[in-house]
């Protein structure tokens, strides 16, 4: 992905102005929302490192392996609740859209996240996932 490209995540933005500076660790994420933005996009680009680096540690599965067959095509936030840069936790609904690359069936993960601030860092904690 270009810095130049459009950023995965939907912003309007391009990828060096926002997600990737996150997922180079040019800065952290400022809100909850940033952080859920930049975790998917992350899977957008096959990021793994960036996805266990902002998975609270409590949380965090022991490895992670990314499905090359899944391409996430579209992300729209729904709500958010706190998850500002002066909380210490925050939630985010979001819906976010997948197709299979080999077969082209298309899927969709609605989910509300989980996020908390510890020493300055957003981290991921978990999630509901819902129809
Ligand atoms: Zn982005």
């Amino acid at each position: 992905m270009l810095d130049s490209d459009r950023c995965p995540c939907g912003s309007g933005d391009t990828y060096g102005a926002c997600c990737g500076p996150l997922h180079r660790g040019d800065r952290p994420a400022p809100t909850a929302e940033a952080l859920m933005r930049s975790r998917y996009s992350a899977f957008a680009v096959g990021d793994a490192a960036y996805l266990g680096a902002t998975w609270h540690p409590r949380t965090r599965p022991p490895s992670l392996e990314l499905d090359d067959d899944q391409e996430w095509w579209r992300l729209t936030v729904l709500a958010t609740h706190a998850g500002g840069p002066f909380d210490d936790g925050g939630e985010v609904e979001f819906v976010a859209q997948y197709r299979s690359a080999s077969t082209g069936e298309r899927g969709r993960l609605h989910e509300v996240s989980r996020f908390v601030r510890e020493g300055g860092r957003w981290f991921y904690v978990d999630g509901d996932v819902g129809a």
